[in-house]
């Protein structure tokens, strides 16, 4: 290693993006470099992020954590994406899967194909039903993809459903096997270089001193280094995603164990439903501007599926960015640098992309601005992205039933999501701005589950026949249908998981 080599670095916070931080440095890094997490357990974390996003999974793959053992100590169960309720409008449903609606043809999505076929024929079954992930969440079914080889009946993914406390300890005990050192204290003073302005070190309420090289700020909304010290600033979004305030509750678990998110949305916002193995995460998503606080904690209750394990969690939250999130010897991970509200589960994967950029332009102790420069530009550039993706779902709402969602129908949007919906709305097309974000088939998703039926078909598609196009969608159907059917019920898919036989070990 270089004489410049980082020697210590020291990540304050121990939250799901602390722990998610020291597992993979840890690994990495291994003897190379001193590693310390300080963490207060008078603050606490936020511990509500329970849904994730198939890339979880390539997260845990890196540290080579078991997959059984994993879903085992978490209490995880399985999800297959996201059934929205009531957000088109009353009584509108659709899903949100992981995987495509059937495979491509010539280089063009499947669900073009279907928008031909089904503006020909009025009794054409719902796009849904030819993807995979939707199938299997509505037969309450599930079993991992099979092989590498993806085949119209395999063409899904899966992410997880997890406690988050519990995933922050398991991670915890991972990274401190590979030795992390755990401080437990509050942070009350920040020392510079004179000169540089680097930070040299924290020091916490009683006394003792921490120095490092390299410090992630991995301290929750406050961004005690990145702003606390440096003032990087925050782009407020809550005029484009005005909901600000949460309320969290666990319930009893309930007797059928659905692999999927549900979110269904309410007069001023949405709630969540995650089923896990022992309890449901339930919660309330919500603008406080639109509904009180009493009446939402109202509506939380009321929506349960189980008896109330607790009262309900008050959480608040400005929604944004924080200007740069890399900053001299000071890089902003978690909530430190920004939030996306959870409608579509982005926190935990922002987490992952921003610790494999860390690791990818991982810099001497020197940290050149170049490095900053170009992970700010990545991290900038990805919160816009799924910024827009959650915009999406609000501002196609056809609901005029509550001055939230009147608002939400009429508030401008940013220019890239207005163009993409005029594209679709146009000419069936998705344009694919983030190569590694929401694909084709996730923003057709959510743009033909709000009912956009675009005005265009694609003209090469208009010169198939339309014969034998129908007859192949009809034999996909049939064979995703067969084997759906012929799949595990979820919870005796978890059940196979957890148990200590070794089938079940292989399962996941
Ligand atoms: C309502 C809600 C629902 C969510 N649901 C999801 C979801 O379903 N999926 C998803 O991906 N994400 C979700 N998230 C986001 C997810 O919870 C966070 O991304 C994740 O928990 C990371 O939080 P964090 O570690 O950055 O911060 P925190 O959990 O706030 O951790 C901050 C840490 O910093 C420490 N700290 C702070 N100040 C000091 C100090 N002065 N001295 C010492 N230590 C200090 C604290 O002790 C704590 O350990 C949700 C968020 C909210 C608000």
């Amino acid at each position: 290693m270089s004489d410049k080599a980082i020697r210590k670095i020291v990540i304050v916070g121990g939250g799901t993006a602390g722990w998610m931080t020291a597992a993979p440095l840890a690994l990495k890094l291994g003897a190379a470099c001193e590693i310390v997490l300080i963490e207060s357990p008078e603050i606490g974390t936020v511990g509500v992020g329970e849904a994730t996003l198939p890339s979880i999974r390539y997260y845990n793959q890196t540290l080579g954590l078991d997959a059984a053992d994993f879903v085992k100590k978490t209490h995880a169960t399985f999800k297959l994406g996201i059934e929205f309720k009531d957000w088109g409008h009353l009584g509108n449903r659709f899903f949100h899967g992981f995987g495509d609606f059937g495979p491509a043809i010539e280089n063009r999505p499947a669900y073009m194909y279907w928008l031909r076929l089904a503006r020909d024929n009025k009794n054409m079954p719902s796009y849904e039903e030819w993807s995979v992930a939707t199938a299997m969440a509505r037969a309450n079914r599930f079993t991992a993809p099979y092989g590498d080889r993806p085949s119209p009946t395999n063409a899904f993914s899966y992410a997880f459903h997890f406690d988050a406390g519990l995933y922050a300890a398991y991670l915890r005990e991972y990274a401190m096997a590979r030795g992390v050192e755990r401080v437990e204290g509050m942070i009350c003073d920040v020392e510079q270089h004179p000169e540089t302005g680097f930070i040299t070190a924290v020091r916490l309420s009683d006394g003792r001193r921490v120095e490092g090289d390299l410090f992630v700020d991995c301290s929750g909304f406050r961004g005690l280094l990145i702003e606390g010290v440096y003032k990087a600033g925050y782009d407020d979004w809550s005029a484009m995603l005005p909901c600000n305030s949460a309320q969290a509750v666990p319930c009893a678990k309930a007797d059928r164990l659905t692999p999927f998110t549900t979110s269904t949305a309410r007069g001023a916002g949405w709630t969540w439903r995650i089923p896990l193995q022992h309890r449901t995460g339930n919660g309330h998503v919500y603008c406080d501007g639109f509904t009180s606080d009493d009446e939402a904690a109202e509506a939380l209750l009321a929506g349960l599926d189980g008896a109330a394990l607790d009262t309900p969690r008050q959480l608040r939250f400005k929604t944004g960015r924080r200007r740069k999130s890399w900053i001299k010897n000071c890089v902003a991970i978690g909530l430190s640098s920004g939030f996306l509200e959870p409608l579509e589960s982005t926190s935990i994967n922002m987490i992952e992309q921003t610790v494999g950029w860390l690791v990818q332009f991982f810099p001497d102790r020197d940290c050149r601005p170049a490095l900053a420069g170009e992970f700010n530009r990545l991290v900038s550039q990805r919160y816009e992205f799924l910024r827009d993706f959650i915009i999406l779902h609000y501002k196609l709402t056809n609901r005029d039933d509550t001055e939230f969602w009147r608002y939400c129908r009429n508030m401008p949007v940013p220019d890239n999501l207005q163009h993409q919906i005029d594209l679709f709305r146009d000419s069936s097309r998705v344009a694919i701005l983030d190569q590694q974000g929401f694909l084709e088939d996730s923003w057709a998703s959510i743009l033909l589950g709000h009912g956009i039926i675009p005005e265009k078909n694609d003209p090469f598609i208009d010169l198939m026949d339309a014969g034998q196009l129908a007859e192949h969608f009809r034999k996909i159907r049939a064979s995703i249908r067969q084997a759906v059917d012929a799949m595990p019920d979820h919870a005796a898919f978890v059940d196979d998981v957890v148990s200590d036989e070794p089938a079940g070990r292989r399962a996941a």
